[in-house]
């Protein structure tokens, strides 16, 4: 008799719900680029226990058709992508309708939505597989019902993880969880200035940004004015590699005296990459900026950079969390970035390799 057998679906869901989810932050970057997706200005957060109890995300974006509340949580299915080819042009974060499946196998979820369109907001709940024994994969538990709720969506998760008791287990925490949050927001919210971000913890206010495009008051309200007060534009354009590089670094300072002031506010370091609007883990991009920096001893508290790369010369569907990405001509972009940086650094700033001021 062979050995080989096929896994149980439910199995087969919490595994790959695990891989797309590995923790909170992961869960509220889902949760947030749908709200973008759905072209929301307004986004609230609210967590509880460092999003293990709570995760919560309301919008004011378009809303989910009543019709789609049988769908909205089901694996592969998605209102974004309708066949392989449209992968090449994807303006979206989303694409492959696995975010809700995933965290609807891993937590107790609740949706309630309005259309502009609709007479009233209606909501639904979907729970993870042990509770539902008789109903089927990623269907809801009972018919939507009509809700009381303003134009747009509100999801919220429950009991994170409730069904991967090690992984639970682990993330003892709290407080490492909700700073994880916490900066994935902060992510967002100087990314995107034209968005109003509100993160509420516990019941307390942690942050809002108010939305109106201003990106320095953006870091003003998140990081400090005397931080702020240091931020430059960074800009680089290149028809041949066909790419644009812009970002906002602060003025460096010495490696010693961001040593000597690791207490204060604004010597927190905040460092993001954004390619093609797309959060990313990039180190790639993040080596030739350190690079010059170390060769002055120096160092950056403040550093957002953006890529944009012809659509066609990029592929983002590399890994289900999308925080990876692979592009053409890789080494030579980089080497245009890091020349770029180095005399920005040298003639803006005035620092010379090995720190001698010009
Ligand atoms: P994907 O984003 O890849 O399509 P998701 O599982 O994240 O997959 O979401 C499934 C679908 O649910 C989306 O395609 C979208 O139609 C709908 N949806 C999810 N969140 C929202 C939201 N905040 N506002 C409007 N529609 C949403
Ligand atoms: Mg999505």
């Amino acid at each position: 008799m062979g050995l080989i057998q096929r896994l149980p679906q439910d199995v087969v869901n919490r595994m790959a719900a695990g891989e797309v989810l590995a923790r909170p932050c992961n869960a509220i970057k889902e949760l947030v680029e749908n709200s973008l997706d759905a072209g929301a200005t307004e986004i609230m957060v609210n967590m509880q226990n460092g999003g293990l109890k709570l995760l919560q995300v309301s919008d004011n974006g378009k809303g989910i058709e009543r019709d789609d509340f049988d769908l909205v949580c089901e694996r592969f299915a998605t209102s974004k992508l309708q066949k392989f080819e449209d992968l090449m042009h994807m303006k979206t974060y989303g694409f492959r309708g696995e975010a809700l499946a995933s965290l609807s196998h891993v937590s107790k979820v609740n949706i309630v939505s309005k259309r502009e369109d609709g007479k009233c907001a209606y909501q639904a709940n979907y729970l993870g597989e042990k509770q539902r024994k008789s109903a089927q994969d990623g269907k809801m538990l009972a018919p939507t019902k009509p809700a009381a709720g303003k134009n747009g969506t509100c999801i919220t998760a429950t009991d994170l993880f409730y069904n991967l008791p090690t992984r639970r287990n682990k993330m003892t925490t709290h407080g490492e969880e909700s700073k994880m949050v916490h900066d994935t927001i902060l992510r967002f919210a100087i990314h995107r200035p034209d968005v109003s971000f509100a993160l509420h913890q516990n019941q307390s206010s942690d942050f809002r940004t108010k939305g109106d495009g201003n990106f320095r008051n953006v870091v003003c309200t998140l990081l400090g004015r005397d931080l702020a007060d240091t931020v430059l534009p960074l800009s680089l354009e290149s028809t041949r590699l066909k790419f644009k590089f812009t970002g906002n670094v602060s003025k460096p300072i010495t490696s010693a005296t961001s040593k000597n002031s690791q207490n204060r506010k604004t010597s927190r370091s905040f460092f993001s990459v954004f390619i093609n609007g797309r959060s990313v883990r990039c180190d790639i991009l993040k080596h030739p900026i350190d690079e010059v920096l170390q060769n002055r001893s120096l160092f950056c508290q403040f550093v957002a950079l953006h890529l944009e790369i012809d659509e066609t010369r990029i592929d983002v569907n590399v890994h289900p969390t999308k925080s990876s990405v692979i592009f053409l001509e890789k080494e030579e972009i980089i080497e245009e970035i890091r020349e770029y940086f180095e005399k920005f650094v040298s003639d803006i700033f005035g620092f010379e390799p090995r720190g001698n001021v010009k």
